[in-house]
């Protein structure tokens, strides 16, 4: 909890949310991000929306012309036909193409019916019910976050980020809100951007390097 506090207290929680899309659209947007700048994933959204507004054209759509809408993201010729075959999967699953229902759902069981659909993982699944105008109690973990979080010793340093997830969950009170979860994640992720970099971590000037394991440790 004093790592949230202090975090919290140098960033300032509660932080705003930065999407307000419908839990579909989010889930595109969480694909899309994966291992790509915010700014190209954002783009590639963008393209992707304006030349299809209802998501089924997108289904039917050519994948070399969604390919070449989200060429700026990292891996296109991966994303593209993954991105079709998950929205397909939840017309199947659904008989239409909304997530909104995960809405009555609790954490545990939304993610777990997200998760069952081939290529969507932990974060994006977290991503998902947290991000959206779901506005659910889930905790995403991205590589920031699981960077700082192993340093911290807060999980193992062989625990990858998918299975980190139940593991910081775990740390955080039951009872906490979504808008507390989410800034647990946003001010780690923060901190892992602005200070606790990959290389050469400003340990000088961490507020938590009085606490840390790693303070001072790491090239
Ligand atoms: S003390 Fe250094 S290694 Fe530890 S969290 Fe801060 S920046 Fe990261």
């Amino acid at each position: 909890m004093v790592v949230h506090e202090r975090l919290c207290a140098a960033y300032g929680c509660p932080i705003a949310y930065f999407h307000n899309l419908d839990p579909l659209s989010e889930l595109v947007s969480s694909l899309l991000s994966h291992r790509t700048r915010n700014a190209d994933s954002g783009r590639a959204f963008k393209r992707l929306r304006e030349r299809f507004p209802d998501w089924a054209d997108m289904i039917a759509a050519p994948t070399d012309e969604v390919e070449a809408l989200i060429e700026g993201v990292r891996w296109p010729e991966l994303k593209a036909p993954r991105l079709q075959e998950i929205l397909a999967a939840v017309r199947d699953r659904t008989g239409g193409l909304s997530l909104d229902f995960l809405g009555s759902m609790s954490v545990p069981e939304a993610r777990a019916w997200l998760e069952e659909i081939p290529g969507v993982g932990p974060k994006t699944s977290a991503a998902v019910l947290s991000f959206s105008t779901l506005r659910m109690p889930a905790l995403p973990v991205d590589s920031h976050h699981h960077r700082v979080a192993q340093r911290l010793g807060l999980v193992g340093p062989r625990v990858d980020v998918g299975p980190a997830h139940p593991i910081l969950r775990a740390q955080l009170p039951e009872d906490w809100s979504a808008q507390d979860i989410y800034d647990n994640h946003e001010v780690l992720m923060i901190h892992g951007q602005k200070v606790c970099h990959f290389r050469r971590p400003a340990c000088g000037a961490c507020v938590l390097a009085d606490i840390c394991p790693s303070a001072f440790r790491v090239a």
